[in-house]
């Protein structure tokens, strides 16, 4: 059963020809599963550099989706751990399926609601809030949690959550990044960019 760390498990099982992946985050969208709500191959690019996950360090990846975040944190070092905690349990399944194929079998999945699904979890050393950060109780729930020295990451897609980001930043400082990316696309005959939704990111470290 070979199975090392930068091949897409699944697909050595079911094709002669396996992808290798690329060792770089921000794998592309298609390499998991998922139903439309994935961090973006970009964004999460930005997210895991902003992350910085360093040797023996875990990770909580609360509103996981996909588990896309938890999963490529734990691909860039085999001493790495993360628990990716998902309210949906057809999503928290979808993130067992995703980490036994990108040969990560060890993410701890958590199906709950944050912030009650956070109590007697392990202390993280970083923090991802990818769903669930428009209630204040979470957000607070996690800065209290963090490993003094860890990093908390999180992004803003709606404008309620983006305030409570501001209201942080002020607070506690850290940084805020607005990311925007767009793709070319096709406009009639022609090509334009087609935005994506803008997201602000705060980035503190405890
Ligand atoms: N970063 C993910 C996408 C997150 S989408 C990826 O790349 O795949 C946001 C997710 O947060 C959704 O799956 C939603 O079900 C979950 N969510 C929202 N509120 C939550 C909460 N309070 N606790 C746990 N999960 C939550």
């Amino acid at each position: 059963n070979i199975n090392p760390l930068n091949v897409l498990a699944l697909e050595i099982e079911s094709t002669p020809q396996a992808r290798i992946l690329p060792l770089a985050h921000g794998l592309a969208d298609d390499l998991f599963e998922h139903d439309g709500q994935i961090t973006k191959r970009e964004v999460r690019a930005l997210t895991l550099s902003a992350l910085s996950p360093r040797r023996g360090k875990l990770l909580w990846d609360i509103g996981a989706g996909s588990g896309s975040i938890a999963i490529e944190w734990m691909l860039a070092h085999p001493s790495l751990n993360a628990i990716a905690i998902e309210a949906n349990p057809e999503r928290a399944a979808r993130i067992g399926r995703n980490a036994a194929a990108f040969g990560v079998p060890g993410l701890a999945i958590v199906q709950g609601t944050a912030p009650a699904a956070l109590a007697d979890l392990e202390t993280p050393d970083a923090i991802f809030i990818g769903g669930g950060g428009s209630d204040p109780d979470v957000l607070d729930a996690a800065i209290r949690a963090l490993h003094p020295g860890g990093r908390l990451v999180a992004n803003a897609v709606t404008l309620e959550m983006e305030a409570l980001l501001i209201a942080r930043h002020d607070g506690l400082g850290g940084t805020l990044t607005r990311i925007s990316v767009a793709r070319a696309a096709s406009v009639g005959s022609m090509t334009g960019w087609k935005p994506a939704m803008p997201i602000t990111q705060w980035s503190w470290e405890k």
